[in-house]
C-alpha cells in the first residue's frame, strides 16, 4: 500500500540533507561544544553557521537567538522572561492559541496575572479595534500566534506589534506554523519574542529557537551550566541544531525559488475538489488569509474521527480538529471560537501540505474521500438537527454524544 504523508501541520518529514548533515554530526562531529579542543571546534562551528542560517530565515541578528528543545519550551521561557519581574498585570492573547500558549496564560493567572482572551469572527480573523481596546497600562504581556495550526489562518502581527510598541507592551508571537511556509522577518515586524520548533519545517524534532529583541526583558527558564550565554543552560543539542540549520536553509531557497506557491495552488485544487464533490461542506477560515499549505474543511453530519481512520486504513493520513472521542468529548475550541454550526464542528478533516506533497498523492485523497465521508456519516454519534436523505444512523448503543 501507498503511504500519502497529508499531516504536515503535525510534523513533516526531514529532508534527506537534513538526516545527512545530522548524521555527520553524530559521527565525526560529536564533541562537546562548550569543551575547549578541536573536537568542540568542530561541532561548534557548523552550529554557528546553523544560528547565522535560522537567523537569516526568519530575519533576525544570531545572537538575537536562543536554541531551545522547541516551540513550546520556547514559549514557556518567554512567559518567564516577560513576566517573572512582575507582580500582576493583565495577558492578553486570542481564543486560537495552541495550548503550549493557553496552559502558560492559565499557569500564570494561577500566580495572579488576570487574563483578557480576543476572539476571533467566523473567518477565524481578529478584529485590531479588540486589540485596541485591550491595550492599556495594566497590560504585561501580549500573546498571538502567527498561522493558526488548525486552519491555517494567518493573524496581522505586523498590525499588532507596532500596536503593542505604541503602547509600550511585550509582545511574543508563537509562530510554529508560518517559519518556513511563509517570508517571516522579526526586526521588520517588531515583536519581542517570537518561538518556533525545527520540525515544522523538515528540520528534527526536538529543537527549536526562541527570538528575543535585543533590549527586550530576559531571564532565563532553564538554568545551569550556562549555555546560550546563560539564556539556556543544557548541553547543546549540536546535531538538532545543525539539523534545524539546514532546514532553515531550504526553507529559505523555496520559499525563494516559489515552491509554497505550488503548494498553494495544490491546496486550492483539492479544496475546490472538495467542494465540488461533497455538497454542504464548508472550509473553515475560508475568507481570511491562511497559510499555503493548510486545508481545514467540515463534512455535514460525519464524524472527524471516522474519516481518519477510514483514511488510515486506506494509507492516507490526514488529521481532525475535533478530538471528539468517548474519552474527549469536546471539540476543537479554535472551531468554536469560529462558531462552526454543530452540524458541521465534529466532521472536520485537516490536510497539511509540504514542498515534497505530489499533485497524485492529492488525486489518491480525492478518489478516496467520498466512500470515506460516506463511512463516517454513518458513523456519526452527532444528533443532527436536520438529517441529508442519504444519512443512515450508526445505531450502536452506548455511543457518546458531543453537548
Ligand atoms: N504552537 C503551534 C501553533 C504549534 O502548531 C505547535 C505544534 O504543534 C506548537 C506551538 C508546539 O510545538 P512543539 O511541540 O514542537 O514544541
Amino acid at each position: 500500500m501507498k503511504l500519502v504523508y497529508l499531516d504536515n501541520n503535525a510534523t513533516t518529514q526531514p529532508s534527506p540533507e537534513v538526516v545527512q548533515a545530522m548524521v555527520e554530526m553524530l559521527s565525526t562531529r560529536f564533541g562537546n561544544p562548550s569543551s575547549i579542543h578541536r573536537f568542540a571546534e568542530r561541532a561548534r562551528e557548523p552550529m554557528e553557521h546553523a544560528r547565522r542560517a535560522v537567523a537569516s530565515l526568519v530575519g533576525c541578528r544570531a545572537a538575537e537567538l536562543i536554541f531551545t528543545s522547541g516551540a513550546t519550551e520556547s514559549i514557556a521561557t518567554a512567559f518567564h522572561a516577560a513576566l517573572s519581574g512582575r507582580s500582576g498585570g493583565r495577558i492578553v492573547t486570542t481564543a486560537v492559541e495552541h495550548p503550549a500558549v493557553l496552559e502558560n496564560v492559565a499557569t500564570w493567572h494561577t500566580r495572579g496575572f488576570e487574563v483578557g482572551v480576543l476572539g476571533v469572527d467566523e473567518r477565524g480573523a481578529i478584529a485590531l479595534s479588540d486589540v485596541d481596546k485591550a491595550l492599556d497600562d495594566d497590560v504585561a504581556l501580549v500573546v498571538v500566534m502567527m498561522a493558526n495550526n488548525e486552519t491555517g489562518v494567518l493573524y496581522p502581527v505586523a498590525e499588532v506589534a507596532a500596536r503593542c510598541r505604541a503602547a509600550g507592551v511585550p509582545l511574543l508571537v508563537d509562530a510554529s506554523q508560518a517559519v518556513g511556509k511563509v517570508p517571516v522577518d522579526l526586526r521588520a515586524l517588531g515583536v519581542d519574542y517570537a518561538a518556533f520548533s525545527a520540525h515544522k519545517l523538515h528540520g528534527p524534532k526536538g529543537v527549536g529557537a526562541l527570538y528575543v529583541r535585543r533590549g527586550a526583558a530576559f531571564s532565563p527558564l532553564i538554568e545551569g551550566g550556562g549555555q546560550e550565554k546563560g539564556r539556556r543552560s543544557g548541553t547543546y543539542n549540536a546535531p538538532g541544531i545543525v539539523g534545524m540549520g539546514v532546514a532553515a536553509q531550504q526553507a529559505a531557497q523555496a520559499l525563494a525559488d516559489g515552491a509554497m506557491e505550488r503548494v498553494a495552488a495544490l491546496r486550492d485544487r483539492l479544496e475546490a475538489a472538495i467542494l465540488a464533490e461533497h455538497a454542504a461542506t464548508r472550509v473553515n477560515g475560508a475568507g481570511a488569509p491562511r497559510l499555503p499549505n493548510t486545508t481545514n474543511v467540515s463534512f455535514e453530519h460525519a464524524s472527524g474521527e471516522a474519516i481518519l481512520q477510514h483514511l488510515d486504513e486506506l494509507g492516507v493520513a490526514a488529521s481532525s480538529s475535533s478530538a471528539c472521542a468517548s474519552n474527549e468529548q469536546e471539540p476543537s475550541h479554535v472551531l468554536r471560537a469560529m462558531a462552526v454550526p454543530e452540524t458541521h464542528i465534529h466532521g472536520s478533516m485537516r490536510v497539511g501540505l509540504s514542498r515534497y506533497t505530489t499533485d497524485e498523492e492529492v488525486d489518491l485523497l480525492l478518489a478516496e474521500l467520498p466512500r470515506v465521508v460516506a463511512l463516517a456519516r454513518k458513523a456519526s454519534p452527532f444528533v443532527a438537527t436536520e438529517l441529508p436523505a442519504d444519512y443512515v444512523a450508526g445505531g450502536e448503543a452506548g455511543r457518546s454524544y458531543c453537548e
